[in-house]
């Protein structure tokens, strides 16, 4: 996420640190580069004028705090700046209303349908609500298909009314077949076009004005940049939205929407989509996201994420096996499962705090498991069990069943057995022998 821009403010804010203190002529300097870099993110230009401006300020009035170390200084006053950009606080939805009525607007493409069903997903499984969705896209049924596609893998009802041409009836419908059925969210997914026209923007705004929603949201491809921005201030002055989805966070994105588009419209960005899957998407904190761009991490949600995943008794489970020697590949593989689960690899690197400057030239490939797992897939369950029966020959024909080397299963062999050590050590009240070794 961001990667280009996180380096390049790491490098202007590089600058500053060493020098005894702030003056005039490095904070220009250093703000000099921030500009460029938010530039080169596709950030309006405007917007990087104003934030290196409000930052040169802050910098000056701060002689109080000579003592402190410019760098950190900078590092602070930029990462408070990009958290206002950004929206400042962290909103969430409005959950008002019985039904409560979410309508979804935005183009063909920006990820509407994709977004409609993760966040069927999130309210179903984090807010326990029951949700229905509804394709409203009279124009494709591949859309309505898709829909149908989605609430299937999610197990959330779909509503459409195929031949029906008037979305608005639909909508009206939808909502009394919610109300009768005891759903307590309606989830309405419209149609889009490839670019902003009337009729799109007239149909949407009947439908709004019809259903009278508590949450009208626009989602957005943050791929798109500047586009993005533009294409949002179009809906906004039509629908004027509640909040902003922002989709494929997780590929190559360099930023300006994101950085852009809540001064353009003044509406918070509430969720971000970060992949095709239905569980990849995230609520939009600012102050982390301000974190992760300047590669301090996001240690809250990574710890969030995991305690979503922990299952107490699995994990009581695992001590006693521990405890008894019993931590098996079996094991290995669980724990390997319950990581994937947790989300992409890349991503939750990212979240490392310095781990994302530091493997930036890394290509962290989220196969990186399966070698591992289709090693153990080939075992049989003794050898899962008890490791220290896999001999040289059941090494060469466990190689031969995963499609690797003798090497490979050799290098698994004795990650698994510095692992098995390790939770020993944890476990026998060894925090402090693990604290002993890490000082050598
Ligand atoms: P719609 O036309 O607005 O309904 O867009 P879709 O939901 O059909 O999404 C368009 C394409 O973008 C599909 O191929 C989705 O799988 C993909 N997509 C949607 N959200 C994300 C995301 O957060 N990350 C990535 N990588 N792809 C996404």
């Amino acid at each position: 996420m961001f990667n280009n821009l996180s380096e390049k403010l790491d490098k202007a804010l590089h600058t500053l640190k060493g020098h005894g203190k702030i003056t005039e002529v490095n904070v220009a300097e250093t703000l000099k580069e921030v500009r460029r870099a938010l530039l080169d993110a596709d950030v309006n230009f405007k917007i990087a004028k104003q934030f290196t401006k409000t930052v040169q300020q802050k910098a000056l009035g701060q002689d109080v705090l000579t003592t402190l170390n410019p760098g950190q200084l900078m590092v602070k006053l930029v990462k408070d700046e990009l958290t206002e950009l950004m929206g400042g606080d962290t909103v969430g939805i409005n959950l008002g209303g019985s039904p409560t009525v979410i309508l979804m607007s935005g183009l063909q493409g920006s990820g509407k349908t994709t977004f409609s069903g993760k966040l069927a997903n999130f309210l179903k499984t984090k807010k326990s609500k029951n949700v229905l969705l509804v394709g409203c896209d009279i124009y494709r049924p591949a859309a309505i298909n898709q829909l149908r596609v989605v609430g299937e893998q999610i197990g959330v009802e779909v509503y459409a009314e195929e031949g029906n041409q008037n979305p608005v009836e639909i909508s009206l419908n939808a909502i009394k077949h919610a109300k009768a059925n005891s759903k307590n969210v309606v989830i309405i997914d419209t149609a889009g076009r490839l670019a902003v026209d009337e009729e799109m923007m007239n149909e949407i705004s009947n439908i709004h004005k019809a259903v009278t929603p508590q949450e009208t949201l626009f989602v957005v491809d943050s791929m798109t940049g500047q586009d993005a921005v533009n294409t949002a201030k179009a809906f906004n002055d039509v629908l004027n939205f509640d909040g902003v989805i922002l989709t494929k966070l997780d590929g190559d994105t360099r930023g300006g929407a994101a950085l852009s588009i809540k001064t353009v419209v003044d509406k918070p960005i509430k969720f971000i989509g970060t992949g095709e899957k239905m569980d990849a998407i995230d609520v939009f904190h600012p102050d982390r996201m301000a974190d992760r761009i300047l590669g301090m991490g996001d240690v809250i949600s990574l710890v969030e994420r995991a305690q979503e995943q922990y299952d107490e008794d699995e994990a009581r489970k695992l001590q006693k096996k521990i405890a008894k020697n019993q931590f098996g590949f079996d094991d290995f593989l669980n724990q390997i499962q319950q990581i994937k689960k947790m989300g992409s690899m890349k991503d939750l690197v990212g979240m490392i705090p310095g781990a994302g400057k530091a493997m930036k030239d890394v290509d962290i490939d989220d196969d990186a498991f399966k070698g591992i797992e289709a090693i153990i897939q080939s075992m049989t369950p003794v050898e899962r069990s008890t490791p220290t029966t896999i001999n040289a020959s059941r090494k060469k024909r466990i190689a031969k069943g995963s499609g690797t080397s003798v090497q490979e299963v050799n290098q698994l062999m004795k990650q698994f057995d510095q692992m098995s050590k390790m939770m020993k050590m944890m476990q026998g009240g060894g925090g402090r022998k693990m604290m002993q070794m890490m000082k050598g």
